[in-house]
């Protein structure tokens, strides 16, 4: 198979999911040449990395023209929305992800809950409003908590669950009258709310075709025992026990299979990674959320268990021909810890030098996020999530002692992570 792969490979993106798809890209058995985009401070460590901006979209084509890349992973959302895809298609450069029509299901929460709802498939009830008054007289209607939510991308904080119907009016007024997330809150969705445990699922996705990947289970709050507030993600671990193969069974059946046939009749040939975001309610499953790229930190710790190359997989996919496609996963857990920086998701301190470990154990590795290199070539950090560290054990507890060992050394001024990574299904376990 590898003999038909890509002999060399764009990234798109510059956070922890792309370095850890530049580093399953460069275990491929077809040695890919691998170029990145921006790239970050660990990237640019194994790879070429051209600074040109992810949601550049000429810049990005013409970068590929130039090098002649053969395949474009896209990492975030933003270029998916953009277009990016298609684009790169009329210059006859394939590349994994949705063309834009696709990315919508990411891009629009509206469009999406208004797909889920016509195709009959688990979903909160939800309303739409454009203007203050009538979300207002729908909101005198209903009862807290209620949900609120930006229509646009909102770079995962334009969702708003509101414990009294007050904080919701605010939340509503936030978004239609003071635009804080400018047009992506031009339209807002008043949505009920659900109680269980959250949890998601990745399929990678080509027409009606798709293979369901290993399960995953990331750590939204900032602090331990989940408390503060939401965040990209501070840790993630595979596989997510909480999700039983008799639960897995019963999702593929009434939310992913009913989810990718949906996609397909309304005409959209959907070729890329859809990520579902789930409650597990008392009434079964329901769709929170679609993004329509991996998961981030959930790739950190997806893609190491793949025994199936993700090259193949993702090529596979974006040329239709996924059909027949078996998965091999390895059996051992992996674990990933984010080392932030303090004050994350709010104000942090950017550009601070980073110490990196020497030499580290066996299966564990480390994955940059928010990192960049300075003229000096020093990292220094750049952003919220600095650093991701994986470790891969034959147990859990065995890849959370690797990783938080590793996490103690390594220094900067502001470091700060989650202590608990994995803790709820080491407790569970116990
Ligand atoms: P979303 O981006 O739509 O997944 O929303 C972000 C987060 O808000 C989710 O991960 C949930 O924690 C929460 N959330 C979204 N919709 C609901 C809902 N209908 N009921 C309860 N919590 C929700």
């Amino acid at each position: 198979m590898s003999g038909n792969l890509p002999s060399s490979i764009l990234i798109v993106g510059s956070g922890g999911r792309e370095h850890a798809l530049v580093k399953a890209c460069l275990a491929s058995p077809a040695q890919p040449r691998i170029l990145a985009a921006p790239g970050n401070g660990g990237m640019a460590g194994e790879v070429p990395c051209f600074p040109v901006a992810a949601d550049d979209v000429p810049g990005l084509v013409a970068l590929a023209q130039r090098e002649k890349v053969q395949f474009v992973v896209v990492g975030p959302e933003v270029p998916l929305a953009l277009g990016l895809v298609d684009a790169l298609a009329a210059a006859g450069i394939p590349a994994f992800g949705p063309r834009h029509d696709g990315a919508r299901l990411e891009a629009s929460k509206i469009f999406t809950k208004e797909l889920l709802l016509r195709h009959h498939i688990p979903t909160a009830p939800a309303a739409f409003f454009a203007a203050t008054a009538p979300a207002l007289a729908y909101l005198q209607k209903r009862r807290a908590p209620i949900v609120i939510k930006a229509d646009g991308l909102a770079a995962g904080k334009g969702v708003i669950v509101a414990q009294t119907i007050a904080e919701a009016e605010a939340a509503v007024r936030d978004m239609l009258e003071a635009g804080v997330f400018g047009q992506s809150g031009r339209r807002v969705l008043v949505e009920d709310c659900l109680y269980g445990e959250e949890t998601s699922i990745h399929l990678i996705v080509s027409g009606r075709d798709f293979v369901v990947l290993p399960t995953s289970q990331d750590h939204k709050r900032v602090g331990d025992n989940d408390t503060g507030p939401n965040t990209g993600g501070m840790g993630a671990y595979a596989p997510a026990d909480v999700v039983s193969p008799g639960l897995l069974g019963e999702i593929v059946r009434t939310i992913a299979r009913p989810s990718v046939e949906a996609i397909a009749a309304e005409g959209i040939d959907f070729r890329g990674t859809l990520y579902i975001g789930l409650m597990l309610t008392a009434d079964g499953p329901k769709v929170l959320e679609f993004n329509t790229r991996f998961g981030d930190p959930e790739t950190q710790v997806i893609l190491p268990r793949l025994a199936t190359d993700p090259l193949a997989l993702m090529w596979a996919a974006t040329r239709g021909e996924l059909r027949g496609l078996k998965l091999e996963v390895r059996p051992d857990p992996v674990l990933c810890v984010v080392v932030a920086a303090r004050g994350y998701p709010d104000h942090y301190a950017k550009g601070e030098p980073i110490g990196l470990p020497g030499p580290l154990p066996t299966e564990t590795w480390i994955v940059h996020a928010g990192t960049t290199q300075d003229v000096r070539g020093q990292v220094v950090s750049n952003g919220g999530r600095v650093l991701g560290v994986c470790a891969r054990a034959a147990t859990l507890r065995g890849a959370a002692d690797k990783a938080y060992a590793v996490c103690d050394r390594i220094d900067f001024a502001s470091k700060y992570y989650r202590r608990d990574i994995g803790a709820r299904q080491l407790n569970r376990a116990k």
